[in-house]
């Protein structure tokens, strides 16, 4: 993805990297085991795949696609397929263990995987991205299944994505699992507020983290980068709620108002257009100047690398919602920490996505579904939890929230690798 702002070195810029300077400093504040510190940095595997395609124009290409598992220790593989045309096996391998601490931090029994398919879905037919999710689906199929790993939308994919997965799977062992992924349609046994989810959590942290630091709901000002599943969402709950978003952007560029913008206005032309674009209220504001817009919440909601040592010193929020997966760089994190900034990390941020997810592979396995108040009813009760649970490790360490989540993952993993020992 290219930065939207500065340029910091292209090592500051390797997710995976920044996912292993987070980890290794949580694992020396938790003195973890030198054996499960070798053991739990590694990802247990990584599938590479070529996949061929004929296109529209009768053209054949090859794609190639990742699916990586960092860890079976706490439970089968959860973690989404992203569709974009710079995914990388080390932008996988770091999003495939940031799922592992996630499914921690919120006490659900999955390890973590992700996936990806280095392609652009906006420039390609239904059809050609149909192709490509089904050969990649049978590509990945020897490690897929409800009780091994099991897929999610992420950027560039969607249900009716899921839905073909879930058909050829099901074709190549003869008969239908709607439990192999999450995110699909209601009607294929997907879960009611599993769409909202990702950005109802952030709300939910927004909330906890205004709490804590003694601020207003009312008027509170939001900027958020991005306005796909997680962004769109978001601002349509922020507003709903009460706060006034004063920015979103997506990949076009973004639309700022410091009145607060007419979100279901903004959202309907969204949907029409696919794009932000063309939008008639506010003033254009590119990704870049919306994150460091004059707002007391900021969500980058988009891709990793956003936050980094070129605008850290710049960001204005009060508080940093994570929405994103790896947004905020580990040099940058030590910035907003030195100002003050109180960051709701991903790994607990973005996680309602997951922990709704969970709900689906649950009620698949019991063939039985629940309303969406109940389903929004546990949301909340695991993430509220989860976020006091972090706070609470971040204060026993005197470190950050993110160090906290960090400290509280890796001793949940560390404890169930333990427990099942080493089968040598
Ligand atoms: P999406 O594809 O629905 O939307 C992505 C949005 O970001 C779009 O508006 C796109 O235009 C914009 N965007 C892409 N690149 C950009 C760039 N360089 N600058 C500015 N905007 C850009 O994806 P999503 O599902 O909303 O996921 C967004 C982020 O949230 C990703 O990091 C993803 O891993 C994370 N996440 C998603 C979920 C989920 O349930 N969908 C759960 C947890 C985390």
């Amino acid at each position: 993805m290219t930065p939207t702002s500065g340029a910091p070195a292209p090592a500051e810029r390797n997710p995976y990297e920044a996912m292993l300077r987070r980890f290794d400093a949580a694992a020396k504040i938790l003195g973890l085991d030198p054996n499960l510190y070798e053991l739990l940095k590694i990802p247990d595997r990584e599938l590479t795949v070529a996949i061929p395609v004929i296109l529209d124009d009768g053209s054949l290409r090859v794609f190639p696609g990742y699916r990586v598992q960092h860890s079976i220790s706490r439970g089968p593989c959860k973690g989404g397929i992203r569709f974009a045309p710079d995914v990388t096996i080390e932008e996988v391998r770091a999003l495939a263990a940031w799922m592992t601490w996630k499914c921690a931090v919120v006490g659900i029994p999955f390890g973590g995987a992700k996936g990806g398919v280095r392609c652009d879905p906006r420039k390609m037919s239904r059809r050609e991205v149909e192709q490509v999710v089904r050969r990649y689906t049978a590509s990945i199929m020897d490690i897929l299944g409800p009780e091994r790993d099991v897929p999610a939308p992420d950027m560039g994919t969607d249900e009716q994505v899921m839905a073909w997965v879930m058909d050829t799977y099901s074709m190549h062992v003869r008969h239908t699992v709607t439990a192999v992924v999450t995110g699909k349609p209601i009607a294929l046994g997907g879960s009611k507020g599993r769409r909202e989810s990702t950005g109802r959590g952030v709300t939910l942290m927004a909330r906890e983290a205004l709490k804590v630091l003694g601020m207003e709901r009312e008027g509170c000002r939001v900027a958020i980068q991005g306005a796909g599943n997680v962004g769109s969402i978001a601002a349509s709950l922020f507003h709903e709620q009460g706060y006034r978003v004063v920015a979103i952007s997506d990949v076009s560029g973004g639309i700022h108002d410091p009145e607060g913008l007419d979100i279901p206005s903004l959202l309907a032309h969204l949907q029409q257009r696919r794009t932000l674009e063309g939008y008639g209220g506010g003033d254009r504001i590119d990704n870049a100047a919306l994150l460091t817009c004059e707002c007391d919440l900021l969500v980058p909601a988009a891709t990793e690398n956003q936050i980094t040592s070129a605008n850290a010193e710049r960001v204005r929020a009060r508080v940093v919602l994570e929405g994103a997966n790896g947004p905020t760089t580990a040099e940058a994190d030590a910035i907003l920490d030195k100002k003050g900034t109180f960051v709701v990390p991903d790994i607990l941020c973005n996680a309602g996505g997951v922990t709704v997810s969970y709900f689906e592979w649950v009620q698949d396995r019991m063939g039985y579904f629940w309303e969406e108040s109940l389903v929004n009813e546990r949301l909340e009760r695991i993430l509220v939890n989860s976020f006091h649970d972090v706070r609470g490790s971040a204060e026993k360490h005197n470190a950050s929230m993110r160090l906290g989540a960090y400290i509280l993952a890796i001793a949940r993993v560390a404890e169930t690798t333990r427990l099942r020992g080493l089968y040598a």
